[in-house]
């Protein structure tokens, strides 16, 4: 899409904003809002405060934990939680809507099935994201998460192994890092949970990058799958801002290009999209 009086051109990736599985977590959220106001996201429904806010005016909360709430509905979010929680949740007697990712659920539940057969699970991804979090804990007290190659050649030998990867992580990270664990057991066994929403986002910003003179990187700067194609855009050597929405484009940014590329990440709303899309064209 080009801006059609401007002197500039202004192009969307071919891939960009809100994946499958945040916009299925963003309508079951919405379907919960009530007057009565109580529905409420266990954590942000996404990485992105804007959205979150917005969901809040229609009537949907967010809890930090299930300790602070005594009745209404939990909404479990796209990252999923472990089994743990969902004890904890009937538990309470809450009403439970779960939003985990349907990819996200695979990976869950690979790396239980995995642990019941006795292998060592080895998740790989970021230790800190409540997807691995939530992965982890569905594999059980012995799986560990690796993040680096460096981390996978301190992970010690074992009878079996078995690898499941973070959703949303590297595809070029992921295939490094297994051919280290390849060397630290006799039998590997590898599902790929990668989703193709994230692999497609990126190869789309990187396609553009090359293309243009300025990229525009739109989502949270919580969010780690935006954070990352501001850096492969960076890594194209294309000037590259990463801004949570459209007050935070700067005119002075374009005085030297002529094109422009817009990229946004899986939590990015389209409404957010637009408005910097509209900036940018000035
Ligand atoms: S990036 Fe993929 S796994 Fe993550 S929520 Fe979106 S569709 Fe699901």
């Amino acid at each position: 899409m080009a801006a059609e009086e401007s002197k500039r051109e202004v192009i969307l990736a071919e891939n960009l904003g809100f994946c499958y599985g945040v916009k299925r977590a963003i309508q079951l959220a919405r379907d919960c809002a009530s007057p009565k106001r109580d529905a409420f996201t266990l954590g942000p429904i996404i990485h992105n405060p804007q959205m979150v806010a917005r969901l809040d005016e229609e009537g949907v909360g967010t809890i930090d934990t299930l300790d602070e709430l005594k009745k209404g509905t939990v909404i479990v979010r796209s990252h999923g939680v472990g089994p743990s929680v969902y004890d904890e949740i009937k538990e309470k007697g809450l009403n439970m809507v779960d939003a985990t990712c349907p990819h996200v659920r695979k990976a869950q539940l690979a790396a239980h099935a995995l642990s019941g057969e006795n292998y060592q699970v080895i998740i790989i991804g970021e230790k800190r994201h409540p997807e691995v979090k939530s992965i982890l804990e569905w594999a059980g007290d012995k799986a560990i998460a690796v993040e680096t190659e460096e981390e996978a050649t301190e992970v010690g030998r074992f009878g079996k192994i078995g690898v499941v990867a973070q959703t949303t992580f590297s595809g070029d990270k992921f295939k490094k890092i297994v051919n280290v664990l390849l060397d630290k057991s006799p039998e590997v066994k590898i599902i790929r949970t990668i989703c193709t929403a994230t692999d497609m986002r990126q190869e789309a910003a990187v396609k553009l990058a090359d293309e243009v003179d300025v990229m525009i990187v739109i989502g949270g700067k919580n969010s780690a799958n935006t954070t990352r194609l501001a850096q492969l855009c960076a890594e194209k050597k294309c000037v590259t801002y990463h801004i949570e929405t459209a007050d935070e484009v700067r005119e002075e940014w374009f005085d030297k290009s002529k094109k422009i590329g817009i990229t946004a990440g899986a939590s990015t709303p389209d409404w957010i999209i637009k408005e910097v899309y509209v900036k940018c064209q000035k």
